[in-house]
């Protein structure tokens, strides 16, 4: 059996099997079973596979600068990646608030009760009360001291991290004027090895996906899917025409590509991108599949889906957008259009700035929500549907990423070809 085959079933085992035991979630055994034998197979499998995203990021992208510094290519790779990503995430956007405005889910809509889930609305209010102002946050990018930032890459300290590897691998290419220094093998040999433990882990990967997604079907049931089934329909189909007719004309007119069969070389890695809802987990899987499958060259990849890992989510600012509308409409905050236009720029931006970790959008849309006068509580109403939401999204957002890092790759190989 293929290993993709292999994913999509344990995915919907998992699946099956979780949605028919919700009915007995308040069962004691079978809620002991959930949290004693079930939880720790994926979380033991996260873990595994977060524990080498920072190495893998900083090894990964030091590299890539290296070598496009060595060949002068680095300024027109970044720029290409900076105008595909403006463009990606913008339609993405653009696409969630028109949806939401054109079918206006949340008008009319009882509030419904709260799920219970006080507590992760009072979390992800704090965060969010943690955050920083425009300009203090631009300046924290760049980070004091990047052991410090390493070290709470996952909680946010991405984005300063990878600037930091940005610099040091440009400063690299400058001082052994672009010949292979012993801190290069170093970095190459850590970069290797990091593959080789997702390799190792990857293994276990059909067991981890049925336990994750076993885990949140059981836990919330497909009853709650219902209740906000109009929204959440419009989310899902949001993010379809982004795959479906942005990633495809991108494809097309900008790397004379094509779309279905760049998409099916690449469903292993949308598998495990839906099953983790991380895009930082996901990361050592596409990095593979681009220099394995896709043949693209290892230093463009490493730059562009590294960064793209954290700082291009088109399906995180697509959701957004539609999410921060959908409550507006719940609650009926009617929003002027300067404050809608206000919500698709902040809803860009918030791609940016958003952990490649499960929920890592909410305390942002806190942000968003505070910013317009939604009710807080207001969170609590997705909270339930988010896992689910955040599978789709992510699956995008590390779609996203392929589709640069494919087109990038393409304009380079060609403008080479045609200046040989
Ligand atoms: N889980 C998403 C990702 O890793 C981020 C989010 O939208 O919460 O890409």
């Amino acid at each position: 059996m293929k290993n993709h085959h292999r994913l999509l079933l344990s995915l919907l085992l998992g699946a099956c099997a979780g949605l028919a035991l919700h009915q007995f979630g308040e069962n004691d055994l079978l809620q002991q079973f959930n949290r004693y034998a079930i939880e720790p197979v994926g979380q033991l499998f996260l873990r595994l596979i977060f524990m080498i995203v920072t190495p893998m990021v900083v090894s990964g992208l030091m590299l890539g600068v290296f070598q496009l510094s060595s060949h002068h290519g680095l300024a027109q790779v970044a720029k290409r990646t900076l105008f595909f990503t403006v463009l990606a995430s913008s339609a993405s956007v653009v696409i969630g608030v028109g949806l939401v405005n054109f079918f206006q889910p949340g008008r009319g809509m009882d509030i419904p009760q709260l799920h219970g889930d006080i507590t992760g609305v009072r979390n992800i209010q704090q965060n969010a009360e943690q955050a920083k102002p425009m300009v203090e946050a631009l300046l924290e990018i760049i980070p004091k001291n990047p052991f410090d930032v390493a070290g709470k890459a996952l909680e946010g300290g991405m984005l300063p991290l990878m600037f930091f590897s940005l610099v040091f691998g440009a400063a690299l290419a400058l001082t052994s004027a672009g010949k292979p220094s012993r801190w290069v093998e170093v970095l190459e040999e850590t970069y290797a090895a990091c593959m080789l433990i997702v390799d190792t882990v990857m293994k276990f990967a059909p067991l981890a996906v049925f336990a994750l997604v076993f885990q949140s079907t059981f836990k919330f049931g497909y009853q709650i899917l219902l209740s906000l089934g109009f929204y959440l329909l419009v989310v899902v189909f949001g993010l379809l025409l982004q795959q479906g007719v942005v990633y495809t004309l991108m494809l097309r007119l900008f790397g004379n590509l094509r779309p279905l069969a760049f998409f099916k070389q690449c469903r292993e890695v949308y598998l495990y991108a839906f099953a983790t809802a991380s895009s930082n987990a996901t990361l050592p899987r596409s990095l593979e599949l681009a220099e394995q499958r896709l043949k693209l060259a290892p230093e463009i990849s490493r730059f562009v889906l590294t960064i793209g890992s954290t700082a291009n989510q088109n399906g995180t600012a697509l959701f957004e957008g539609v999410t921060v509308l959908f409550l507006a409409q719940v609650y009926g905050v009617d929003l002027s259009l300067s404050q809608q236009i206000q919500v698709v720029l902040m809803a860009i931006l918030a791609g940016i700035g958003t952990a490649g970790v499960p929920g890592g959008s909410l305390p942002l849309i806190m942000i968003l929500t505070q910013q317009i006068g939604i009710p807080a509580e207001g969170m609590g109403l997705i909270l339930g549907v988010d896992r689910f939401l955040d599978m789709c999204r992510t699956t995008l957002n590390v779609s996203g990423d392929l589709v640069i890092a494919a087109l990038v790759d393409r304009q380079t190989r060609d403008e080479k070809n045609s200046t040989q």
